[in-house]
């Protein structure tokens, strides 16, 4: 699409700094994807040549500007077992390859929408964003910085620069599972589960209008239900009825827990 409202684009510079009326651009695949009537600079963070993938014993961290293709081939190759779950993470985006080749991980958490694949992947294998801003750095959980559909705690001119995931978590089993109202249709839902140092997480997206971060007692059959009861944000749209994705999220929940239990 052509921006007609935008007349200049330069290259991020390692301070992220933003002059009024300039925006962060990242792979461009929503961006360029609708009309951007209050933009009128673009800021290319993909000049800055962040590393995509870097990871130490206790650390993986991935750039902000990671492609979904990029991270998806690295997952494969990683060995490390909840990663198996990246690429059906990836894959319930509705997507052509270009988007697929082009479109970021911090674009795709950044833009908060609920069917956000990489928040779905991030904020259930308890991810930590890194945030970087006029003020310094300060990191806070995925499931937390998206908090709301196109909404984040991202204040302006604050950048989101990687995405930090536990190698302890990595390496313990994660499962899957997406439920769409047609094969090829946009999801109604994605939930992912992780076992961590205390217990069972799992986390619910694109139900609901931000993540929803369950812990539960796979010794207690009664709270698995119970912690699906207590969700309040039923996200309503085409894609889904709220009591539909309820139940579809229930269903879900209770799978994953007997796979990880
Ligand atoms: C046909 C089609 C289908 C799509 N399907 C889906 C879908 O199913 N689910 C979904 O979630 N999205 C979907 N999208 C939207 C979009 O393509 C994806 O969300 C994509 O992952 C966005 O990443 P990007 O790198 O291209 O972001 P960009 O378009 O470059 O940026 C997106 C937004 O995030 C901001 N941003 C980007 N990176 C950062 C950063 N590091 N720090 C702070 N702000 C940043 C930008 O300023 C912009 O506001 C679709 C788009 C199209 C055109």
């Amino acid at each position: 699409m052509d921006l007609h409202t935008v007349t200049a684009w330069r290259d991020a510079d390692p301070g992220l700094g933003l002059a009024p009326g300039e925006t962060w651009l990242a792979g461009g695949t929503w961006l360029f994807s609708e009309p951007q009537p209050d933009v009128s600079g673009l800021v290319d963070l993909t000049a800055l040549g962040w590393p995509a993938w870097e990871q130490d014993a206790s650390v993986l961290r991935v750039a902000a500007t990671c492609t979904i293709a990029e991270l998806v081939e690295r997952a494969e190759a990683s060995g490390l077992r909840a990663l198996e779950v990246a690429r059906p993470c990836a894959e319930s985006l509705v997507m052509s390859t270009k988007i697929w080749g082009a479109a970021t991980v911090g674009g795709n958490v950044c833009l908060a929408l609920p069917a956000g694949a990489m928040t779905s992947l991030m904020a259930g294998l308890g991810a930590t964003a890194v945030v970087r801003g006029p003020h310094g750095e300060r990191r806070e959980p995925v499931a937390d910085l998206v908090r709301d559909v196109r909404e984040t705690s991202l204040a302006p001119g604050e950048v989101l620069r990687a995405l930090e995931l536990d190698i302890a978590v990595l390496r313990r089993p994660a499962a899957f599972r997406r439920f769409a109202l047609t094969d090829m249709g946009r999801s109604g839902g994605v939930v992912v589960g992780r076992r961590d140092e205390v217990g069972l997480v799992v986390t619910v997206t694109g139900a609901t209008r931000a993540p929803r971060v369950l812990r539960v007692d796979p010794a207690d059959p009664a709270d698995p239900s119970a912690a699906v009861a207590a969700i309040a944000d039923w996200y309503d749209d085409p894609h889904g009825a709220p009591d539909w994705r309820a139940a579809q999220v229930a269903r879900c929940v209770t799978e994953i827990v007997e796979e990880l239990s």
